[in-house]
């Protein structure tokens, strides 16, 4: 069973007049093919991996509706569209029951979700992308960023088009850059937080330039500016071990963080700043593995008479206040900053 509709040059006025009518016009999963200027190459845009995180479907929506052409054959998907239209639109990384979509990119590519991920595998095969760019949000407000598993200058070029932060991981969780990567350019970016304007605005302006760009690879620039923040550590719940954020203890919850956590996004965060409370030992509460699958619990965090804050100073992002994310995601991401900030 094919899972992916296939649309070739939509026209302005089929698709409907908002983002939500351009979804249900979709109505599932779907590939969207757009001739180009340059018929000889092709680049790949992914958006909608997460239901919840709109700023990239709302950008294509208004690429079709503007009737402009882009420079080169671009292959557009549009992955979670169930999910984005499940009721109140936006608002579901995934359908209740079903797997995180980015999570399914490697074998066995079981279930629905697994098999659509291997769709979109194929569809990418088929048409050899010069380049792919993955639009996603943040859950948590906050600045944009890029994240690749490989950094050369392809990937600065890239993520250039968007903003001049990125974040290098080798993180192995079956998102799709780390299987696209072996065989084209790909990056990862991350607009700011999925409520926010301006992350809509940078998704538009960004997929302007990618889309309508001559060259979007590197050529005979010297330098991008773009900060690298290599190897963020995620922070993780431990199963079943109960959240909150509040801005005062909550005795039944073991773990309890601030509710403006997210503004500590990208900044770097001094071991005297507290981030909420515990009422267990760290380990018990918490999983981190570094790089080279060491246990970090106690270099990223420490207890003070009950009271949590960070171990060292550190850098984090994509810091949620979203309880059921972060008990099924992370709760954030976090750099050492001795260690790991460099810039390049
Ligand atoms: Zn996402």
């Amino acid at each position: 069973m094919k899972y992916l509709r296939f649309l070739r040059n939509p026209s302005a006025t089929e698709i409907g007049t908002s983002v939500e009518s351009f979804l249900r016009y979709l109505g599932g999963p779907t590939c969207i093919f757009l001739d180009g200027m340059d018929s000889s190459r092709t680049r790949a845009f992914v958006t909608l991996l997460h239901g919840n995180e709109p700023s990239g479907a709302m950008a294509l929506f208004r690429w079709l509706k503007s009737d402009r052409q882009a420079a080169a054959n671009t292959v557009c998907i549009v992955a979670s569209v169930e999910a984005a239209l499940a009721s109140p639109c936006f608002s579901q990384r995934m359908l209740p029951g079903s797997r995180d979509l980015n999570r399914c990119f490697r074998p066995p590519f079981e279930g629905d979700q697994g098999r659509l991920a291997r769709e979109i595998l194929e569809i990418l095969r088929l048409y050899h992308p010069e380049a792919v760019v993955d639009m996603h949000n943040t859950s948590g407000s906050g600045p944009a960023f890029g994240v690749c598993t490989h950094m050369d200058r392809q990937h600065d070029a890239l993520v250039s088009l968007f903003t001049r932060r990125m974040i290098v991981t080798r993180l192995n969780l079956g998102a799709l850059m780390e299987i696209s990567e072996h065989n084209y350019p790909t990056v990862t970016v991350e607009v700011g937080g999925r409520l926010d304007e301006c992350a809509h605005e940078l998704a538009w302006t960004g997929l302007c330039e990618y889309l309508q760009r001559p060259r979007v690879l590197a050529g005979d620039e010297a330098d991008w500016g773009v900060e690298l923040l290599r190897n963020p550590i995620r922070l993780e719940l431990n199963p079943g071990i109960g959240l909150a954020y509040s801005e005062y203890p909550e005795p039944t919850f073991p773990v309890v963080l601030r509710p403006d956590i997210e503004h500590l996004n990208f900044g770097v965060v001094q071991p005297e700043v507290p981030l909420g409370w515990v009422n267990d030992e760290l380990h018990t509460l918490f999983r981190a593995q570094d790089a080279s699958g060491r246990c970090a619990v106690s270099r990223l965090l420490r207890v003070e008479e009950g009271r949590l804050f960070p171990a060292a100073p550190l850098k984090l992002f994509m810091i949620t206040t979203n309880a059921a994310i972060a008990r099924s995601d992370c709760l954030f991401y976090a750099i050492e900053q001795d260690a790991a900030a460099v810039t390049a």
